[in-house]
């Protein structure tokens, strides 16, 4: 397959990824803090559900559920915790028959696309399909027969089903392991392609593609090697990556060092957790690299002597008080005046700590007026639901104008 997408500077000898929104021209000429500026490699878009993955889609968010995939009460409880977290599709897995027949159940009492998880048994993924699935996590060149790969595309295209090819370095084709010598890029590079060869031979192209390592420089290198050998939309993960704290930092910089050049369309970060917290990394991640931004993102300072407040246990409180919005609104919560007002005016709401409890309050970046400590939680709060309140009217607003241009 063409190294499809990627520009060469002859200036400076380097390859990179054209920007995805708008002509690159423009977006050069119109970027304010082009430092800040990712340009997404160019990929074919697919569908998982209603989800559009690849192409000009944001970063969609995904996780894993952890329950018994034939406990429906238990997996769609999960699942609804994912969905009031953000997530915008869920996978589980499905071992058996009665997880496969269960996907109807589940797909009906939830709104998030479901991904079924098939290992080797083709017939789980025809059940799969059958009974709902948006998308069927499957290695064709695992599942025996030419057939059964042909019997499994027909039933994915027969019900709308996309797939997606996930290559993991831990279970590497017994052949390519004998010609690498070890687990590489290159081995699963090959192996993806050699995956996805099977489908395009069947004449089927609705899907992406994951090359997951526990280790981020081959996870990294693999997902560099497959974003130039194909233009296939890219699921990002650094698998089996660890606890809550390890696996979010590993997951970050694995995940971030792609997002940052350009490469991903899907993540999942892969934690031995709650899956609720897969999907609170995940848009950490986008949001720290400005490539999505859901719910309130604070800037807090660490605090130290010069704190006028508590600054830990308010920004603690803060963020379980605000955990419920998702429309993106910016808050600085700073201990003192030294770097205070400079982070207040970046930001739609700051309050920067002062003497004698006097803390004073920015809206829009401009002071506006000073609040004690006695209710500052709540006050703050407020001012937040009140911002999102104020963004959501104008969303409205700027949606019923839209429908009148288009309906003109
Ligand atoms: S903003 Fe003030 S309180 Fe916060 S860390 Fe900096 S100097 Fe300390």
């Amino acid at each position: 397959m063409p190294d499809i997408g990627k520009h060469w500077c002859l200036l400076c000898k380097i390859s990179f990824w054209p920007r995805n929104v708008g002509p690159e021209s423009e977006a050069s000429i119109m970027s304010l803090r082009p430092y800040r500026d990712i340009y997404r490699r160019t990929s074919r878009k697919v569908q998982v559900g209603n989800v559009a993955v690849g192409g000009d889609a944001p970063i969609s968010v995904q996780s894993m559920t952890t329950t018994l995939t034939h406990d429906v009460p238990a997996t769609v409880a999960q699942i609804h915790a994912l969905e009031a977290a953000g997530a915008d599709i869920v996978r589980v897995s499905c071992p058996d028959e009665a997880s496969s027949l269960a996907m109807r159940q589940i797909v009906d009492q939830t709104t998030v696309p479901i991904i079924a998880d098939i290992h080797f048994h083709y017939k789980r993924a025809l059940e799969a399909a059958d009974n709902g699935a948006a998308c069927l996590r499957i290695n064709p060149g695992n599942i025996g027969a030419e057939s059964r790969v042909r019997e499994v595309v027909q039933a994915a295209r027969a019900n709308g089903c996309s797939m997606r090819i996930g290559v993991n370095a831990g279970s590497l084709e017994r052949d390519l392991l004998e010609r690498y010598g070890e687990p590489c890029p290159e081995a699963m590079v090959e192996s993806a392609l050699n995956h996805a060869r099977l489908l395009e031979d069947n004449n089927f192209e609705d899907f992406k593609i994951s090359v997951k390592a526990s280790d981020v420089f081959l996870s990294v290198a693999a997902y560099h090697g497959l974003a130039d050998a194909c233009d296939y939309p890219l699921h990002l993960g650094i698998t089996e990556a660890g606890g809550l704290r390890g696996g979010t930092v590993k997951s970050a910089i694995g995940l971030g060092s792609l997002l940052w050049a350009g490469i991903g369309d899907t993540i999942r970060v892969s934690l031995s957790a709650d899956p609720v917290e897969e999907i609170h990394a995940g848009f950490e991640i986008l949001k720290s690299l400005g490539l999505r931004h859901r719910g309130v993102s604070i800037v807090s300072c660490p605090s130290c002597a010069r704190q006028a407040f508590p600054v830990i246990k308010t920004v603690e409180a803060l963020e379980q008080r605000l955990a419920h919005i998702s429309t993106p609104v910016t808050l600085s919560i700073m201990g003192c005046v030294v770097n205070g007002p400079g982070e207040a005016r970046e930001t739609d709401i700051g309050v920067t700590g002062g003497g004698k409890g006097n803390h004073l309050v920015y809206l829009r970046g401009v002071a506006d007026h000073k609040i004690n400590d006695e209710g500052f939680v709540d006050h703050v709060v407020k001012l937040v639901e009140a911002k999102v309140a104020e963004l959501e009217a104008g969303k409205q607003l700027d949606d019923r104008a839209a429908a009148v241009v288009s309906a003109e």
